[in-house]
Order: C-alpha cells, then sequence, then structure tokens
C-alpha cells in the first residue's frame, strides 16, 4: 500500500497540512484556542458536528493542520492527536479491542505499555503473550484463534534492535491480525512502516515530532477504517491534546527532517568512537556492523536515529560515574530532543522491571543510554571522551589507596 506523496518529505515537514492556494491569510497556522464553535443556524450545526469546528474534544483546525501533516509524512490516510504517547497507544488498544481478544506484543517494548498490556487489560478479559524481538516463530507460536492484534516496537530502547516489518506484516496477513508498532524511535524520516504493510503507527509525539522536550503529545496515523474508529474513542475517553501545545508540535515538525538527519549522523559518529574507546565493552546502535539487526535496518531505515546505548567495562556504579562526568550531555530522562540527554536505564526507563526480565532484554547495570541532540558532533565526542576518562582515573586512584 505505498502512498504516493505530493512532496518530498523535507517539504511536507514545513508545509504539510497547509493550503498553499490559499492567499491573504497569516503565513503560520494560527492557535485555535478555543472549546466550542459558533454556527448561524441549525443546518450549520447539523453539517459541523462531525468536523474539527465543533467542540474541541472532537477537533479542532490547529489539530488538523499536524494531523495533516504527520499522515503525509507517514504516507498514510489520515493521523490523530493524543494527550500523551501512552494516550496514543492506550486509547488504540481500547478501541481495536474487546473482551475475549488476545494480542501478541514484543518482549522489549516501553515500560508504560508493558504495564497497561498485563495489568490493566486483563481487567477487561484481554489477554497478551509477550515474545523475543524479530523470533519470527516465536510470534506464530504465541497466535491463538482469538488473537487480534500483534505489537511491535522499533527501534527498541535501550538495545536499539530494528524489527524486521516485512516478516511481522507477512504474519499478519497469513492470521487476519491488525498490526500495530510504537515507531517513535524512527519517526517517519527514518522509516514508513505502512510502506513495509503495517497498519497502525503510533508515536510519542512527545520525543522527535515536538523535539524540543517541551510538550507531551501521543500519535496514531493509519488507514482511514482504524483511525475514525480510534477518532471515536478519543471523542469517548477525552484525551484530546490541548490546541496550545499542537501550535508547538506544528513547530517542531516543521524541522523534523533536519534535526533527524543531524540526530543520524551525529549518533553514528559517537557510536564509532565509542566503539574505539578502550573503556567501552560493547556499543549498541543499528548501523554498526556487529549490532543483530544489521542487515534488516541496511534494507529498512534511513538511519539508525538519535539514541543508542554502550556498556562499560566495570559495574553499575562506574556507568553512573561517567553519566554524571558528563556536562553536555545532561543527565534526564527521555530523547528525541535538540539537546543531548544521558541516562543509565537500570535507573529509568527499566527502574521497574525486575532483574531476570532485564536480562532477557539485554539490559545490563552497566549500560548508559545517549540520546543525541543536533549540537556539534565534536563538542558531544569531547565530553563523552572527559566523562569517560574517570574510569581510568578511579582504578588509578583505587591502584594507589591499595
Ligand atoms: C516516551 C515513549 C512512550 C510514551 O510516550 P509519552 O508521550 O511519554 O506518553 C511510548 N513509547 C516510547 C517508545 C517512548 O519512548
Amino acid at each position: 500500500m505505498k502512498k504516493k506523496h505530493q512532496f518530498r518529505q523535507e517539504t511536507e515537514a514545513v508545509r504539510g497540512g497547509t493550503d498553499l492556494s490559499k492567499k491573504n491569510g497569516p503565513l503560520t497556522t494560527p492557535i485555535y484556542q478555543t472549546s466550542t464553535f459558533e454556527v448561524t443556524d441549525m443546518q450549520e450545526q447539523l453539517r459541523v458536528t462531525p468536523t474539527d469546528s465543533f467542540y474541541t474534544r472532537y477537533g479542532n483546525p490547529t489539530s488538523t493542520v499536524a494531523e495533516k501533516a504527520i499522515a503525509e509524512l507517514e504516507g498514510v490516510d489520515a493521523a490523530l492527536l493524543f494527550s500523551s504517547g501512552m494516550a496514543a497507544i492506550t486509547t488504540s488498544f481500547l478501541s481495536l479491542l474487546q473482551a475475549g481478544d488476545h494480542v501478541v506484543a514484543q518482549r522489549d517494548i516501553y515500560g508504560g505499555v508493558i504495564k497497561f498490556l498485563s495489568q490493566w487489560l486483563p481487567k477487561l478479559g484481554i489477554e497478551t503473550t509477550f515474545v523475543d524481538t524479530n523470533d519470527i516463530e516465536q510470534h506464530e507460536r504465541a497466535i491463538r484463534p482469538n488473537t487480534k492484534i500483534i505489537h511491535v516496537e522499533s527501534p527498541t530502547n535501550p538495545n536499539v534492535r530494528v524489527v524486521d516489518l516485512e516478516k511481522i506484516a507477512a504474519l499478519a496477513r497469513k492470521h487476519h491480525l491488525i498490526t500495530t508498532i510504537d515507531s517513535t524511535f524512527s519517526t517517519p524520516i527514518n522509516c514508513r512502516p505502512a510502506e513495509w504493510g503495517i497498519d497502525l503507527v503510533l508515536h510519542s509525539g512527545t520525543k522527535y515530532f515536538g523535539g524540543h522536550s517541551d510538550i507531551i503529545c501521543g500519535i496514531a496515523a493509519g488507514r482511514r477504517d482504524l483511525i475514525e474508529q480510534i477518532h471515536h474513542t478519543r471523542t469517548t475517553l477525552g484525551c484530546c491534546m490541548d490546541p496550545h501545545a499542537v501550535f508547538l508540535l506544528l513547530r517542531g515538525i516543521k524541522t523534523l527532517a533536519v534535526r533527524v538527519e543531524r540526530q543520524n549522523e551525529s549518533a553514528l559518529r559517537i557510536a564509532e568512537f565509542l566503539s574505539q574507546h578502550p573503556k567501552i565493552a560493547r556499543v549498541h546502535y543499528p548501523m554498526l556492523k556487529g549490532h543483530p539487526d544489521h542487515a534488516i535496518a541496511k534494507r529498512q531505515i534511513v538511519g539508525g536515529g538519535g539514541v543508542l546505548s554502550f556498556e562499560v567495562e566495570g559495574s553499575g556504579a562506574d556507568a553512573c560515574r561517567v553519566g554524571e562526568a558528563l556536562s553536555l550531555f545532561t543527565l534526564a530522562p527521555s530523547l528525541g530532543g535538540v539537546d543531548s540527554l544521558v541516562s543509565i536505564p537500570v535507573l529509568t526507563s527499566h527502574a521497574m522491571i525486575s532483574p531476570e526480565l532485564r536480562k532477557k532484554m539485554g539490559v545490563t547495570d552497566q549500560m548508559i543510554r545517549l540520546s543525541v541532540g543536533i549540537e556539534h558532533v565534536e563538542d558531544l565526542i569531547a565530553d563523552l571522551e572527559k566523562g569517560l576518562a574517570v574510569l581510568s582515573t578511579t582504578r588509578k586512584e583505587a591502584v594507589v589507596a591499595d
């Protein structure tokens, strides 16, 4: 279901969703900061009910521009905005599933989604089987007569695994299942899952789409029939995005392509630098030759994205020391913004996950995750060099103290 774009992605990011033939209007999309919309008569009232000019929980003209731009970027029929990435994912699942249904989901997905699938959906009579990333046979064995959805996430956090979407889509077609993907780490600049046959693309727009670590938002994008169904559910559950924040999202989307291109380049340079470093045991980045999904990545994604992780020689305490010694890489969770960030997965995204399950996911105490921003890459590498130097210093000092 390859969709033809009117323009290339860099152009859609800047101008997508707007009417280029319109004259004498504001260049940037105004904020329709209103909860309701006035009509002249009852006929018009009836006419506007299903539109974005009825009541903002149903839709809003500012949101519509962003939704259209995102649909163009993903190459799909339609998109919807939500108050957070979690709202996009939970609303979509609640919309597509009913009591008695079953989900097959990848094991190493976002923690909040694991919690929703394993602790909340069972209360509604919906079960999930978790399977290993890219083990397609295991995915197939987990499918039951009542399975409705296969959910994947690509690339993953923090091991940056890349899912073979072609195989997942083929498996879903064979068993008549809906495929959903959390594509937050990819962005449509690096991968358009719909082109590989995935039905519904989900994002935390908080990350790359917003791009400046200043808003919380979510996205669902896909086939019109799915999006219409999810729209009804969003209206009922009420997790729409506020128009004021949509303005910031729109501003972010304009630079999505240039930001992600820079982040791809810088993250690769940093991954290469780290792989040469004597104090580092392992680097996880799909564009490096040794990565388990390198072949899939080469085929399926344009760039590896801004997130990478590495494991230091030594202990978890050593990893913490390195994290604290960095200054340009700011110690904070989250990712995808213009500012580079560093975090320790076992203390942040994976803190609530048992050590056994973490081991299964390949998340170790010695692991450090970077979200590469758009600063100059040489400054970022210099910061890492300085930070990693604490590993040598501490060792020497320890020897002297002995
Ligand atoms: C951050 C994130 C989410 C949750 O998004 P929020 O906007 O924080 O609700 C979901 N999936 C992935 C991969 C994320 O990184």
